[in-house]
This record gives structure tokens, C-alpha cells and sequence, in this order.
């Protein structure tokens, strides 16, 4: 924590100042003065718990008043750079409402200022443009209740996308991967709403749907043929799961639900979740993951190597599957760095008894590599997009 100590009667910033920081106060005591040609104003007092600066910080204006310490004082520092990290992170929702109360507030402080004073000082466009808010925040809300309808008419279905062994090129399995059919907008990727839907909460209704779909599908794959190793089994299907399903009630119903059906093998679906995903709840989250698991559906670990503290979840995650990001895999052959974390992560996951899929695979010479690394599984447009099941399953014929 940065902290600054303050001698009664010493000025803190003063009005007109350029604001790059606000206080919280830990101890003592400040007044908040307008400064006027007949001698300053007091506005206000605040004391421990309390917070002065705040304003110019939020909206990157000049400073609207004088501060100043009426008894020895410790405040802890918040920067603007702390601060607008956060507030560009946060909902587009959240940051609009955030910039109408300011504009408010300002608009506020101005009038009481009356005729004498001059007007408050105008905001920086940098952190404050309240039209760009606005815009954004009409946009997540409209998405918002695009997805709910698309939910209702059905809009949303899933593609399908092989998974092979590399040494041989045959499909052993497909993953399910959504596309948005939206009346206007046409044909809609991931990208374009999976995002708002995660932040909306929307994203487990779309889970649903996403096992809905492949729970149909399942039954209807063909035999894996030894395509896969000796012995019998199917091929699989792998479903994207997002945090907030690993620790809501629905999605686990749902998989019951399908489990006592018992329509489909439980190992011929595999859940894909991504490390950064556990963060939140991790403790509710790797108990479902070990629920999944005692059903007997398979357990792949995505995007893996681009989370945080990879090593250390994985040794409680009850994986099945690791998945290497399409970014090494892109930049493998002329990137030495990315060459080695790839063979590094094939190496570990080779210790742990788990088999590698390497994802984004677009050229030759990248499979070569990766199955020369011990990498036995593999995806990406070299094998083939993501396609309707009907075509995906003719794709499997040999
Ligand atoms: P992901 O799980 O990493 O899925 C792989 C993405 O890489 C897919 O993008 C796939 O089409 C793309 N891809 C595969 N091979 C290649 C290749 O060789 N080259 C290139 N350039 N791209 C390749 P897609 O379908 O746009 O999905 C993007 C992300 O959206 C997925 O990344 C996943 O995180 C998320 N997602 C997709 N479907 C679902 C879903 O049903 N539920 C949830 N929660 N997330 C989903
Ligand atoms: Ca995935
Ligand atoms: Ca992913
Ligand atoms: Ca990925």
C-alpha cells in the first residue's frame, strides 16, 4: 500500500490542479475548500473511511476544489492509473451509469457555483466520453436481449470440428464449437456474443442449448473403428464450458439428468474448460469437475499454458485431456520460444498420464513437428473447419 502522511494545515492539492490521484483516509482529519477572491470556502470535512480526490481521478478533469489537512493525517494512494485499469475492464453498463453521475455531479458543482465562480473544469476525453459509454452500453444491452430471444427461436446451433491423430490423420472425435444464426446480422462467431453472454450471466442458458444439441447427437456417431487405438468405442465429442457453469446448479442438473437418460456412453463427451476459468470459485469449481468425472465424461484442460498457475491447478484438476493453444501453435516453427513450451507441456503432460491435443493446426509441417514432439493428437484447418454434423460425419467415412 502507498501511503502519504500529511502535516495538519499542509495542502493535499489544490484546485485547478491536475488530477492523478485519489485519497483514502486512514487517520485524521480534511477540509475541502473552494478557493474565491474573498478568501476560501469551506465545502466539506472528511475523515477516516472517507475518500477526497475522487472525482478528478474518475472522469481525468482538473481538480474542482482545494484540499488540505486540519490535523496530521495518513492516507492510503489510489492512483488514476489503478483506477481507469479497472473502470476499462468493467461492464460497458457499469461504466456508463458511472459517467452520467458524473456529468451530473459536475454539471451540479457548477451551478452552485454560481454566477461568480467559473465553470468546473472540463474532463479529459481520454477516461470520460460519455457518448462512447452510452453507444457501448445500449449495444451490450441490445446483444443482451438478442441472445434471450435467439434462445427462444432457436437461432443458436453448434459446428463440429475434427479432432485426429496426428500420426495417422483419422478422426477420433469433433469438437462442438456454437455459431449464432441472427435474423439480421447473418452468421455470428463466438467472439460476437460469447463474451457479453459471460458477463450477463446469459452463458449458462447457452450451455444448455450447447448440451441439448450434442446430447441428440451423441448416439448417432459411428464406431471409432480402431481409428483410435485397439478395442471398440466411438467417437467423442468435445463441449466448451464456461466458469460459471462449474458453480451453478443448472449445468449439473442438466448432466444428471442426461446420465440417468442414459442415452450415450458418458465418456463419448468431454467437457473442455479453460484454467482461468476456476479462478473465481475454484473450490466449487474442482468439485464439479470431479463430479463430471465420477459420471465418467472425459475432462479436457483448453487453452492450456495461457491461464494463470497452470502448474499448480493441474495437479488437483481431474484432467483427461490437455489442449495446447492454437497461439504456440501458430508461431511454433518460427518461434523457438513457442517451439519449446510446446514440447515442454507435451513432456509434463506425458508425465501425468495425459494425452495432448494441439490446436490450430493450418500447415503440414507443423503436425510433422508436433507428432515428431510426442503429440498424438491434433486439430485445425489441415484436418478440417468446423462444419454442420451431417457433414462432419460423412467426413469420417473411410
Ligand atoms: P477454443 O475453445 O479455443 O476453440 C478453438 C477455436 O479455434 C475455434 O474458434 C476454431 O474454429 C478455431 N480454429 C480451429 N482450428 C483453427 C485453425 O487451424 N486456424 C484458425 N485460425 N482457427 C482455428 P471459434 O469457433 O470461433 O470459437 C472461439 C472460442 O469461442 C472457442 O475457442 C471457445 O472458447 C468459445 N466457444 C465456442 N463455442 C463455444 C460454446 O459452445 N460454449 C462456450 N462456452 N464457448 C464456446
Ligand atoms: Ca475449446
Ligand atoms: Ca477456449
Ligand atoms: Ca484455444
Amino acid at each position: 500500500l502507498h501511503r502519504v502522511h500529511l502535516c495538519a494545515g499542509v495542502t493535499l492539492f489544490s484546485e485547478g490542479d491536475a488530477g492523478d490521484a485519489a485519497y483514502l483516509i486512514e487517520e485524521g482529519r480534511l477540509e475541502i475548500l473552494a478557493t474565491r477572491s474573498g478568501g476560501d470556502l469551506v465545502l466539506a470535512c472528511r475523515g477516516p473511511g472517507e475518500v477526497v480526490g475522487e472525482m478528478a481521478i474518475l472522469d481525468g478533469g482538473k481538480r474542482s476544489a482545494t484540499v488540505r489537512a486540519l490535523a496530521d493525517s495518513v492516507l492510503i494512494v489510489i492512483t488514476r492509473e489503478q483506477l481507469a485499469r479497472r473502470i476499462s475492464g468493467t461492464d460497458p453498463i457499469l461504466r456508463m451509469c458511472l459517467s452520467v453521475v458524473l456529468e451530473r455531479y459536475r454539471a451540479t458543482v457548477a451551478r452552485l457555483e454560481g454566477a461568480g465562480g467559473r465553470p468546473a473544469a472540463p474532463p479529459s476525453s481520454e477516461t470520460h466520453n460519455p457518448s462512447l459509454y452510452f453507444r457501448e452500453a445500449i449495444e451490450t444491452l441490445r446483444l443482451e436481449q438478442e441472445i434471450q430471444s435467439g434462445i427462444d427461436r432457436a437461432e443458436f446451433f453448434m459446428v463440429f470440428q475434427p479432432i485426429v491423430r496426428l500420426e495417422t490423420g483419422h478422426t477420433v472425435g469433433f469438437e462442438a464449437l456454437m455459431r449464432w444464426q441472427h435474423p439480421e446480422r447473418g452468421l455470428l462467431p463466438p467472439s460476437q456474443f460469447i463474451p457479453v453472454a459471460e458477463s450477463s450471466g446469459l452463458i449458462s442458458r447457452l450451455t444448455l442449448v450447447a448440451l441439448k444439441i450434442v446430447a441428440e447427437l451423441i448416439p448417432r456417431l459411428p464406431d471409432c473403428n480402431g481409428r483410435d487405438g485397439p478395442g471398440p468405442g466411438k467417437l467423442f465429442l468435445n463441449l466448451n464450458i464456461a466458469a460459471q457453469d462449474l458453480f451453478e446448479g443448472d449445468f449439473l442438473d442438466l448432466v444428471e439428468s442426461l446420465v440417468r437418460g442414459g442415452r450415450f456412453e458418458t465418456s463419448s463427451l468431454r467437457f473442455e474448460v479453460t484454467e482461468s476459468g476456476l479462478i473465481k470459485d475454484p473450490d466449487r469449481s474442482i468439485a464439479t469437475l470431479h463430479k463430471l468425472r465420477e459420471y465418467g465424461f472425459g475432462l479436457a484442460i483448453d487453452d492450456f499454458g495461457t491461464g494463470y498457475s497452470s502448474l499448480n491447478y493441474l495437479s488437483t484438476l481431474p484432467a483427461t485431456a490437455i489442449k495446447i493453444d492454437r497461439g504456440f501453435v501458430r508461431s511454433m516453427m518460427d518461434d523457438p520460444k513457442s517451439f519449446k513450451i510446446i514440447q515442454m507441456i507435451v513432456r509434463l503432460a506425458d508425465e501425468l498420464g495425459l494425452p495432448v491435443v494441439a490446436e490450430g493446426i493450418e500447415r503440414p509441417e507443423q503436425a510433422v513437428a508436433l507428432n515428431g514432439m510426442g503429440c498424438v493428437y491434433g486439430q485445425g484447418y489441415l484436418y478440417g473447419r468446423p462444419m454442420q454434423f451431417m457433414e462432419a460425419l460423412s467426413s469420417v467415412v473411410d
